[in-house]
């Protein structure tokens, strides 16, 4: 069976050129990093250039990038690192990932104060509010450069401005998307699967001088901010994927962009269907979409059955058949955000693919109507 691939917030197909360089890695690089001989350094090299090279694709300096195992974990380094020497409030907002949700509750408990701010109905935050919310006790205000089930793009360089506290941003899904200003922030979370890198690589950036205790304690690495032997194959795919994605950025948007329409055009026939989300500051590859009557889990699992892969809300919730946070937190009533999903393209999505939805979508969302008005009538 053909299959066509949607799904590519929840994670990405490796870029060949990646592929290549992970090979070749893990295949002749062996050695620890840590040692001094030959095969440590060899290996060391390859950290310390692929360290250089996402810095330089971010304009930054290399000591302020360290790898970590993903954006998960790099959320949970900033949150949990931060320190408390001014306070112990932090600001963010609704709709952030579970990463940093789930360890804001854990600081709840450990007795941090926390705001979590609304959000408009296209989810993006108000940048008064943020200001609104600030106290003498403030340490971090953390508010997602995109949104990973809407594409809402965030204010975050406005956040950036004239400001008394620190400020991180989870860019998950923001980098390779759209051009993204470091000097607005002081913390800035990557990760690799999104951009046709490897599962299970990340990095943070951190600002020079600005606090950061480390999570991991063991023998010193990434500039004591991060215990355990670096994945040095990893860091490798990791730092082509990004500059693949940052060097081409412009051209890929475009293509991103045209296969987004192509599809919106579509759904547009569709009756009863609703894009949610900012018209205008939305990232380039994702669309969600409500469609009035169809359960949204019913909907993906129609469209597997047809080779077709897209996912109700966000890979990492979507497991639970709670409607998302992110689009209760939006205003939306529970039944439409039950009938909503996400479609997501990327830049190797392929005009087959793009065909074969426009072929399956309009009968598959009307053959689910028809089932779920029999439904009621019975
Ligand atoms: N933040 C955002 C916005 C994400 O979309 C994701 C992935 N769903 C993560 C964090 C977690 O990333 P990782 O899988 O690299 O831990």
């Amino acid at each position: 069976m053909k299959t066509s691939y949607f799904d590519n917030s929840a994670t990405t197909r490796i870029d060949p050129q990646v592929q290549e360089v992970l090979l070749k890695t893990f295949s002749r690089v062996y050695g620890n990093p840590s040692s001094p001989h030959a095969a440590g350094r060899e290996a060391r090299k390859v950290i310390e250039d692929s360290r250089e090279r996402i810095a330089g694709a971010l304009g930054v300096h290399e000591r302020e990038i360290i790898f970590t195992s993903g954006a998960t974990e790099a959320n949970n380094l900033v949150f949990r690192g931060v320190g408390e020497k001014k306070g112990k409030h932090i600001i963010t907002t609704q709709i952030e990932h579970p990463s940093v949700l789930e360890v804001c509750s854990f600081l709840e408990q450990e007795g941090w104060s926390i705001t979590r701010l609304a959000v408009n109905e296209t989810g993006g935050v108000h940048p008064v509010d943020v200001q609104k919310a600030v106290t003498g006790e403030t340490v971090l205000v953390s508010v997602m450069w995109a949104n990973n089930e809407v594409g809402t793009i965030q204010p975050v360089e406005i956040l950036g401005k004239d400001r008394e506290y620190l400020l991180h941003s989870d860019a998950a899904q923001a980098l390779g998307k759209i051009p993204l200003n470091l000097k607005a922030v002081d913390y800035l979370t990557l990760s690799g699967h999104k951009l046709h890198g490897p599962k299970g690589v990340g990095a943070l950036y951190f600002r020079k001088g600005v606090p950061l205790h480390p999570l991991i304690l063991g023998g010193g690495q990434e500039f004591e901010k991060r215990g355990g032997t670096e994945n040095v194959a990893l860091i490798a795919g990791f730092a082509k994927a990004v500059s693949l994605a940052v060097g081409e950025l412009s051209d890929n948007r475009k293509k991103m962009e045209e296969a987004r329409q192509r599809f919106i055009t579509m759904i547009k026939t569709i009756p009863e269907s609703d894009i949610l989300g900012s018209e205008s500051d939305r990232l380039p590859n994702l669309l969600n979409v409500s469609f009035k009557g169809v359960d949204a889990e019913a909907l993906v699992l129609a469209l597997d059955a047809e080779g077709v892969y897209i996912s109700s809300g966000s890979a990492c919730s979507s497991l639970s058949t709670e409607p998302s946070h992110v689009l209760l937190a939006m205003g939306l009533p529970m039944e439409k955000a039950k009938n909503s999903v996400r479609f997501s393209v990327a830049v190797d999505t392929r005009n087959e693919e793009v065909e074969h939805l426009i072929r399956v979508l309009p009968r598959t969302v009307s053959r689910l109507r028809t089932f779920s008005e029999k439904k009621v009538d019975g």
